[in-house]
């Protein structure tokens, strides 16, 4: 069986590297923004859209000619900004996204590139890429297959990294065949239908207190001052720190949860909708449980397990998981644990609800 799987790198390029990228990204904006800029004033004018393959042509006979700059950018990538483009587009026609907006230069900088007949490869302690030549890595390189793109990405605080995009063999690894619920926390990252809480690591903790000092200190900043510059890079350190943190701790859960589990059931969380509740907003995305589905999904796909979403619409923390009574008093978020009124049980709201998901996603199953 073949499946494609991203593999990421810290990447160390040198002088030269970094200029070239920070020349190529600079152009994959340019060329993003005067064809949104395009296809924005077309469709105000004329109700018109413009293609992916109208926009590449007319970058090829136009845009470059008149910008001769950009013949130096790596023209695959100018192509893929294209295609970006585009995906927005598609995305909001589909109703997935709002318009498309310009893009700026201060957040996450970035450009993808395919390999074209091997114009990507990994030589030695390093990877070759069009135009940057071979930038260095220090982890080792471990799998085996075939390269389909690369993403080049420099963070806000200044880091680089190499995202491959890989078509590669593999064989199922078994599981244990185990079957568990999966409650989505706003304190735990998540509890589990076989009564455990799953916390966030303590440093991550600690991380976050630190970022919320910092963010108050930038915000003391004179604007445009050099000591804005240095208080939004501590910053923006800060939070790469607790991303690894974060990423770490995701890996090794989702790890132990495919390898002993074929079906694992979870709770479709609406992260959009309830972002919009700014009481929520904050743990939400500290739990980051999206990223953490990803991962699971993957991994459970590795092993041949089930991941099964229960819908949100089913009231898993107000059923008794004894009964099937449904207690609507306990819909207060503050409640955290209840005596069933009709079979006596007193139940740990985050662990019935956990039962209960896993009892849903069994019935779904079944059907
Ligand atoms: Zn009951």
């Amino acid at each position: 069986m073949t499946r494609i799987r991203g593999y990421k790198y810290r990447a160390y390029p040198d002088k030269k590297q970094r200029e070239f990228f920070s020349k190529n990204f600079g152009c994959c904006r340019f060329v993003y923004n005067h064809y949104l800029a395009m296809r924005k004033a077309k469709w105000e004018e004329w109700h018109d859209t413009m293609s992916y393959s109208e926009t590449a042509k007319d970058l090829a006979n136009n845009l470059k000619k008149e910008h001769e700059w950009l013949k130096d950018a790596d023209s695959t990538a100018l192509q893929q900004s294209l295609r970006h483009l585009d995906n927005a587009y598609q995305n909001f026609f589909k109703k997935r996204s709002g318009y498309p907006k310009f893009k700026k230069k201060r957040s996450v900088q970035s450009y993808r590139t395919m390999n074209n007949k091997g114009s990507i490869r990994i030589e030695g302690d390093g990877i070759r890429l069009p135009k940057a030549g071979k930038v260095k890595i220090v982890n080792t390189i471990k799998f085996e297959g075939r390269i389909l793109s690369a993403t080049v990405s420099k963070t806000s605080s200044g880091r680089y990294y190499i995202s491959l995009q890989v078509e590669e063999e593999y064989e199922l690894l078994p599981n244990k065949g185990g079957e568990i619920g999966l409650d989505a926390g706003l304190t735990a990252l998540y509890t589990d239908s076989a009564n455990h809480k799953i916390e966030n690591p303590r440093t991550l903790s600690k991380h976050e207190k630190r970022l919320r000092r910092l963010q108050r200190e930038l915000s003391r900043k004179k604007k445009d001052s050099k000591n804005r510059e240095k208080a939004r890079k501590r910053l923006a350190r800060e939070h790469e720190k607790a991303a690894d943190i974060r990423n770490d701790f995701q890996h090794k859960m989702t790890y132990r949860l495919a390898r002993d589990n074929q079906v694992v059931c979870i709770e479709d969380l609406n992260v959009k909708e309830m972002m919009g509740n700014h009481r929520f907003a904050r743990s939400i995305a500290d739990a980051s449980w999206s990223e953490f589905f990803r991962k699971l999904e993957y991994k459970m796909g590795d092993r041949g397990g089930i991941l099964i979403k229960v819908p949100r619409t089913y009231p898993s923390s107000q059923r008794c998981s004894c009964c099937g009574r449904q207690n609507r008093k306990v819909r207060d978020l503050s409640i955290r644990s209840w005596i069933c009124p009709e079979c006596g049980t007193q139940h740990d709201r985050d662990v019935n609800s956990a039962v209960n998901i896993l009892a849903k996603g069994l019935e779904m199953l079944a059907s």
